[in-house]
């Protein structure tokens, strides 16, 4: 195992920072604003840590999502080289997928059993609760996942119940937990609630997991959730090996659970607690940061903090008017274009004029599509991010159960919608008829295909069209396991789809021809992005060919439930980032434009809830946590910022006069508004006719990143 020389973890790095890096013996917890260089040193440290002894197995580094830990190992890989590779860089989630996937067992979990997403316990909980109202069951949903997080089962919260309503709930999250459990399947608070009580319950896989960690890393620490804090404590046992970064000013998922309370009760859980703080920001220059220190000013501070820059002055924060949302969306293009087109980039000395420099923010996943509209005139390649995911297409989610069944037999919601998607003659009553014979021989669905008895409880031609069902998916999960290596799964997935006729299904399901071919697109998307991640020969968007490690179909599926959930796509584009402020975090670009900030969508519908009366405490804390993403949106800029507003809004299905938001008064501009710069659209037309005649490398790029609009 080749270590770093002994400068690489330090170097790059502030007296602060060194500290922080340097120190080993215990807990250790950075507190600091924004682009102070907390992300970086948790990096450093796993080259520090590695240095000083450590296997790298023995380190684990926490990150907030999938993307920031692909970026993490990214940049941890160029500071310590390949020994990186051995580091568990991860989210919480998947950590938690690796212990149940190890340990589940001692919990009666097959290592096999399925993660499922949102709308599966939706429709789960309905079930759970006898309704048919999807609203209804979402905020069932909502308050059992709340339980769930704070640590209570359906039995403990039936004990601690104040009132009738509160018990009937925990009744149905009793027939909840049941359901999951018969159908071998975990929901994503599960994923850090089992691994707890794992912890909890068993003394042995605990030792086993607190020898086999020496530091466990953890960035954003702010948005932790008790549970996710409780299983730190006992990943690192009483030794306290672990170093925390995170900010009280970015924490903005408190409506998710996520509490302060975690930073506060760490010196008190931690006598010994080494605190740092960082004072330098490495990324904005002085007039953004300025900015977000004036917004965030107003806050009560946990903890105070102060934060300079050494980047100089740079441009002005811009405060665009816009007249409405089309025009908002016309102005960032035109931004861009002119930005790109070099000019004022020049007087600003910054060289960021790739795609990939840009990004758009705003507060809700909607906002998102004017934007989309826009640059696709423009022919501005650009990817959403934190809003519908490919993912969450139906067509998507269609496939993603299919291969579910294959990984977990025992998964009825996959089973459900496989059986009728497409539709293979198999009726509800038969359906009907199956659930009650599992439920009542506590099979799984797929289980009782098989069953001597079930000519009992249903005709014969309906077993007899059970049975083929079965049998079609034993051979598909047989070929799958037998099929390695790119070419040979999109001969797999090729084959699977012409079986079940789907291109067909889609143009029969859709009255448009163009929505059809547009989702049998995407189909053929995933398709492409399964086959890749099986290895053999594999073409990046360059065209360059290499080879990767090599996998079975069955195996690159049995990672699908999760990375179809919640995970973003890999691989760094170069397109414009569209991105909500809440999936903005810990990220940052040279030029960011923070659009449609107006009263009712940044504040976030303060407005409503002030007329609806509601609680002026609540109002004040919500307040506070969008005051927080403000100065998170702020933040994320390095070169040039601008802040957009709308005179004209819609609400619902009203327009209605826009008022600009309280926080672009407090970010403490001076009164410059620009309105319209006749120069810049100048500008933006001569850019992009000198693009459009270049090469046509916009459209190439466009092409490549389809996959994503
Ligand atoms: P956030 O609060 O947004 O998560 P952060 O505190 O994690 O920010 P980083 O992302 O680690 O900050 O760093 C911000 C930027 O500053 C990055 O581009 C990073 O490379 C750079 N940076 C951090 N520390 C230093 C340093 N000592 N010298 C030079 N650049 C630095
Ligand atoms: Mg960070």
């Amino acid at each position: 195992m080749s270590s770093p020389p002994p400068s690489a973890a330090l170097a790059g790095l502030n007296p602060a920072q060194q500290a922080a890096v340097n120190y080993m013996q215990g807990p250790c917890l950075v507190l600091a604003g924004a682009g102070s260089g907390k992300t970086r040193v948790i990096t450093h440290k796993i080259g520090r840590l590695i240095q000083a002894g450590l296997k790298p197995e023995q380190i684990a580094a926490i990150t907030f999502t999938n993307k920031a830990a692909a970026e993490m190992r990214e940049r941890a890989k160029s500071l310590i080289g390949k020994s990186a590779r051995g580091v568990l860089i991860c989210t919480f989630h998947a950590l938690g997928v690796r212990m149940l996937r190890q340990d589940g067992g001692e919990l009666g979990l097959k290592p096999q059993f399925s993660i499922l997403d949102s709308d599966d316990v939706t429709s789960i909980i309905k079930d759970a609760g006898g309704s048919t109202d999807a609203a209804t069951a979402r905020q069932w949903q909502w308050r059992i996942s709340a339980w769930k997080n704070s640590g209570l089962n359906a039995a403990q919260a039936e004990a601690q119940a104040e009132n009738d309503e509160d018990r009937t709930l925990a009744r149905i999250m009793a027939r909840y937990e049941e359901r999951l459990t018969a159908y071998q399947s975990v929901d994503f608070d599960d994923l850090i609630g089992l691994p707890l009580k794992l912890l909890q319950e068993h003394a042995a896989v605990r030792d086993k997991w607190q020898a086999a960690l020496g530091h466990v890393l953890v960035d954003e620490y702010q948005d932790t959730n008790a549970t996710q804090y409780e299983l730190l404590k006992l990943l690192v046992g009483a030794r306290g090996g672990f170093t925390a970064v995170g900010d009280d000013d970015q924490s903005i998922y408190g409506w998710r659970g996520a509490t302060l309370d975690n930073l506060k009760r760490l010196p008190v859980d931690y006598p010994t607690l080494k605190v740092v703080k960082l004072e330098q920001n490495y990324r904005s220059t002085s007039a953004i940061l300025r900015a977000a220190n004036n917004v965030i000013g107003p806050n009560p501070k946990l903890y105070p903090k102060t934060l300079f820059s050494e980047l100089g002055e740079g441009e002005p924060v811009r405060v665009v008017d816009c007249d409405g949302e089309e025009h908002e969306a016309e102005r960032v293009v035109a931004r861009i274009q002119s930005l790109r087109a070099g000019g004022e980039l020049q007087a600003v000395g910054s060289q960021h004029k790739e795609w990939k420099d840009f990004s758009v923010l705003y507060r809700a996943n909607h906002q998102a599509k004017v934007f989309e509209k826009a640059f696709r005139r423009a022919q501005i390649p650009y990817k959403v991010s934190g809003g519908q995911s490919f993912f969450d297409r139906a067509e998507i989610k269609d496939l993603c159960c299919w291969l579910r069944l294959l990984s977990n037999n025992d998964d009825d919601p996959a089973f459900m919608r496989a059986v009728t998607t497409p539709k293979r003659g198999i009726g509800h009553t038969t359906l009907q008829a199956l659930g009650n014979f599992a439920s009542l021989y506590k099979l799984s669905l797929f289980e009782s295909l098989f069953s001597h008895s079930l000519g009992t409880a249903l005709p014969a031609k309906a077993v007899g069209s059970l049975q083929e069902f079965g049998r079609y998916l034993n051979e598909l999960e047989y070929r799958a396991k037998h099929t390695v290596g790119a070419e040979d799964a999109r001969v797999f997935l090729t084959d699977w789809l012409k079986d079940i006729d789907y291109e067909q299904h889609l143009y029969d399901a859709e009255d448009s021809e163009k929505v059809a071919a547009a989702r049998w697109s995407n189909v053929m998307d995933f398709c492409d992005w399964m086959a890749q991640r099986c290895g053999g020969q594999i073409e990046d968007a360059v065209g360059t060919t290499m080879e990767k490690e090599r996998k079975s179909m069955l195996e690159v599926i049995q990672t699908i439930a999760l990375l179809s959930t919640i995970s973003e796509r890999e691989g760094e584009q170069n397109v414009v980032t569209l991105s909500t402020l809440h999936a903005a975090k810990g990220l940052e670009w040279p030029h960011v434009m923070l659009v449609s900030c107006v009263e009712g969508l940044l504040p976030f519908k303060l407005d409503e809830e002030n007329e609806l009366g509601t609680n002026a405490e609540s109002i004040a804390l919500r307040l506070q946590e969008e005051r927080r993403l403000m100065y998170v949106g702020i933040t994320r800029a390095q070169r040039t910022l601008s802040v957009s507003w709308l005179r004209r809004r819609k609400k619902g299905r009203d327009m209605i006069a826009g008022t600009v938001s309280r926080f672009v008064g407090e970010m403490g501009l001076d009164k410059t508004t620009v309105r319209e710069d006749p120069h810049e659209k100048i500008r933006a037309l001569r850019a992009e006719f000198a693009q459009r005649a270049a090469d046509g490398a916009a459209a190439k790029a466009l092409a490549e990143s389809k996959a994503n609009f």
